[in-house]
């Protein structure tokens, strides 16, 4: 069955990027309406995958995740981050390998759209910044996609956080199993803070 979304209408489209920039001034609040938004799709999209169920899932991580350090190749796949769990990504991995997925980690978001468009899902599941997952709803609108804001970080785009629970949560309702609270991690995890940080003094 084809996913339908009002993301798929220019009129919407339009209207939201209206009311973003007349909330624009007013603190938290166009970050709470995408939040909303985003509520709102992962309804929609739970509701989707009763009548039809995914087969071919990806999960799409930004690189902001990664931490900034750290010198592995994780476009292709997280099996270092399996032995090394110094940053979010690797519990990532662990849950990954727990239910038998695949975890790709797309460094721009155009890669990320062009990895929906070429390797055609039955389910996205990703994290991004508020901006970003306006842009993937516009963008890849066709795509069932799971999503969920990036926990606020310390520094723009530096050792994010993700919400793990969340995300455990997304992969047990998908694979159609219970998460397992006895091997829970922390609820959002980030990065441990690099040597040279911990050194400064205040
Ligand atoms: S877990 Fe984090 S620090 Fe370790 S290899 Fe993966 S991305 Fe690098």
């Amino acid at each position: 069955m084809k996913f339908r979304s009002p993301w798929q209408w220019t009129v919407f489209r339009a209207s939201v990027a209206l009311l973003r920039r007349l909330l624009r001034p007013f603190g938290n609040l166009e970050n709470r309406l995408v939040e909303n938004l985003t509520r709102s799709q992962n309804h929609r999209v739970v509701q989707h995958l009763q009548n039809s169920p995914a087969e071919k899932m990806l999960l799409i991580m930004p690189r902001c995740v990664k931490k900034s350090d750290c010198k592995a190749d994780v476009q292709n796949g997280l099996e270092e981050c399996l032995q090394c769990r110094q940053c979010a990504l690797g519990d990532v991995a662990l849950l990954c390998d727990r239910f038998g997925l695949t975890a790709l980690v797309a460094f721009r978001s155009h890669i990320a759209f062009e990895m929906a468009r070429t390797r055609n899902p039955d389910l996205i599941i990703a994290t991004a910044c508020h901006d970003r997952l306006i842009k993937a709803l516009r963008t890849v609108p066709d795509y069932p996609a799971l999503l969920a804001p990036l926990p606020p970080m310390e520094k723009l785009c530096l050792d994010a956080g993700v919400d793990l629970l969340w995300l455990e949560e997304q992969l047990a309702l998908v694979c159609g199993r219970q998460p397992d609270p006895s091997q829970q991690p922390a609820q959002v995890k980030t990065c441990d803070p690099p040597k040279a940080r911990m050194a400064e003094g205040p």
